[in-house]
């Protein structure tokens, strides 16, 4: 393993594909190779259809197969998300049970953290479980649930304890959201996007089997989702290579619709691409107050970039999701704020036009009212701040007053 080199990976890949790639395979039937190949992930442990790589090799192996015209895992919540976690804290029965239809894509999953009361204080959640016989019952609202309106399965924080102290009586679950008794119901955002969705369980069931981890622990477990989805940052397209084949057609058809939601993710972003030549069109780049706010723009985003980059790095080495996660969202929501801000500056009052006769058909205005999620999503920036402070620069704690008292006397709306 240790003299493993990336050569001998991509040797060993390219021979494998000479003889395992056939176009005219269904999406499925390719990726239930791939995963069977042991190649869809191969930093995963060898029990669990990897082959125990150091985590870059899922990079080189991932290059090897676009070069080569196939197609890799599928994108989203379900590899992003589930798939690690279900890795760092479930067991052989959840890793049997799960790991393999997110491979390939048989099954998608969405996060139900969130609820109307408890969104930064993701840990006064009042969802609750119930175990009965050798399912458990689930009763509760969850909210801002990106996906959840396709996803077959939800990640799902609920409170199993209400004696004990606010995260101690968590538990997470895998929830199956194709039952009468989950519920998912549209958000129209003032982008006019419906990116989300309110999901209401009412004696919704779960197989006790679907515990991720153990009854009352589930805290460890979601901050471990959070820390995957601080670090896997924007939400990039796969590229697909320009080779005709049945497989790449079903995957950019997979990919167009995960990407749906999505669509107005690059403007809540800032489109800071855009900046310079809104400034052009707009014969403001002589404007030398505006000149200085794209420059400013541009070094934020650089930094920005290289904090990723940081990021990314560690990742490849195997290293847990560490505080670059953090600064990372810090610094991409303040990136959205002076991109928002430079591009009002430049057009003026014609930034609020929206539809196809206004600049850039409308997307502007779209970015006007898309970049305040990006200091919410994810963690608010008060948050990361709050991380930072006290995991990162050794701060003393918040004080908190409802701690270490049974969830049940904790004072609520
Ligand atoms: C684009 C987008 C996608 C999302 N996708 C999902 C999803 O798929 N699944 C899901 O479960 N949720 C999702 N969310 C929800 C998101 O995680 C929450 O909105 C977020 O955690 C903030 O919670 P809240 O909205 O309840 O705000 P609150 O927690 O009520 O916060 C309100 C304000 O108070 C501040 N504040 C709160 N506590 C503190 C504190 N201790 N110190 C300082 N300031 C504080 C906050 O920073 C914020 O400014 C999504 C949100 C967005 C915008």
């Amino acid at each position: 393993m240790s003299d493993l080199n990336e050569n001998d990976i991509r040797i060993s890949v390219r021979q494998w594909l000479s003889k395992a790639w056939d176009p005219t395979m269904s999406l499925l039937e390719w990726r239930t190779l791939l995963v069977e190949s042991r190649w869809a992930v191969p930093s995963w442990p060898e029990k669990w259809f990897g082959r125990a790589y150091p985590a870059w090799a899922d990079d080189v192996v991932r290059s090897e197969l676009l070069l080569a015209g196939t197609v890799a895992t599928p994108v989203g919540a379900s590899m992003n998300l589930a798939a690690p976690t279900i890795m760092k804290h479930g067991g052989d029965k959840q890793k049997q049970r799960f790991l393999r239809p997110a491979l390939t894509g048989e099954e998608t999953w969405c996060q139900l953290f969130s609820e109307p009361s408890a969104g930064s204080d993701l840990a006064g959640l009042g969802t609750h479980a119930e175990l009965d016989g050798d399912e458990w019952i689930v009763t509760g609202q969850k909210v801002w649930n990106t996906s959840a309106h396709h996803a077959d399965l939800g990640l799902l924080v609920a409170r199993t304890d209400w004696d004990s102290p606010k995260h101690k009586g968590l538990t997470y679950f895998a929830l199956p959201m194709n039952q009468k008794e989950v519920e998912v119901r549209p958000l129209m955002q003032m982008n006019r996007h419906t990116s989300f969705n309110e999901v209401f369980m009412t004696e919704a069931r779960i197989p006790n089997d679907y515990v991720i981890g153990t009854p009352g622990e589930g805290w460890a477990v979601a901050l471990t989702t959070l820390a995957f989805e601080r670090g896997f940052g924007s939400l990039k397209k796969p590229r697909y290579s320009k080779q005709k084949s049945r497989v790449i057609d079903e995957a950019k058809a997979e990919s167009e619709e995960h990407f749906k939601v999505y669509s107005w993710y690059p403007q809540r972003a800032g489109r800071v691409d855009l900046t310079k030549d809104h400034a052009r069109t707009k014969k403001r780049n002589t404007d030398p107050i505006i000149r200085q706010e794209i420059a400013k723009l541009l070094s934020m985003h650089r930094i920005g970039e290289w904090t990723a980059s940081r990021a990314r790095a560690a990742r490849k080495l195997g290293r847990a999701p560490g505080a670059e996660g953090s600064i990372g969202k810090l610094m991409s929501s303040n990136v959205a704020r002076q991109a928002n801000k430079t591009h009002s500056m430049i057009a003026g009052a014609s930034a609020l036009l929206t539809g196809p006769s206004a600049s850039y058909d409308g997307i502007i205005a779209e970015i006007l009212v898309s970049t305040p999620a990006k200091s919410i999503a994810g963690g608010t920036d008060e948050i990361q701040r709050n991380i930072i402070g006290e995991r990162v620069l050794g701060l003393p704690r918040e004080p908190s007053i409802d701690k270490d008292v049974p969830f049940r006397d904790v004072p609520r709306n």
